[in-house]
């Protein structure tokens, strides 16, 4: 079974249009109800607002998206090289010194 979108996955790139078509970036998510979530770039100045999405099919394919590698760079941008500001990920969310996984598919989102 696929596991749960969970403040702090990495949703790559272009997410199959989950975002919208001029979605190209890797976000992480931040914050999730039953059936949404809000994902950034915490980097990007040029955007400036968060990624929503909401709904099953979407949140399908942020899913897909997530479990895929990166389609922007390897590693991707938004990996866990730096150090948190804050303690949001150590409440109740997964590992995220866990590296990119799913090296061997090649596929491009
Ligand atoms: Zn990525």
């Amino acid at each position: 079974m696929t596991a749960p979108l969970t403040p702090g996955d990495i949703i790559h790139g272009f997410a199959h249009g989950a975002f919208g078509r001029d979605h190209y970036h890797c976000v992480r998510i931040e914050a999730v109800g039953p059936d949404w979530i809000v994902a950034r770039d915490p980097d990007r100045d040029d955007e400036g607002h968060p990624s929503f999405t909401s709904g099953r099919r979407s949140l399908e394919l942020c899913q897909e998206a997530r479990d895929k590698p990166c389609p922007n760079d390897a590693p991707c941008p938004l990996g866990n090289s730096r150090q948190p500001l804050t303690s949001w990920l150590t409440q109740g969310s997964r590992d995220l010194s866990i590296p990119d996984a799913h090296p061997d598919s090649k596929d491009q989102a």
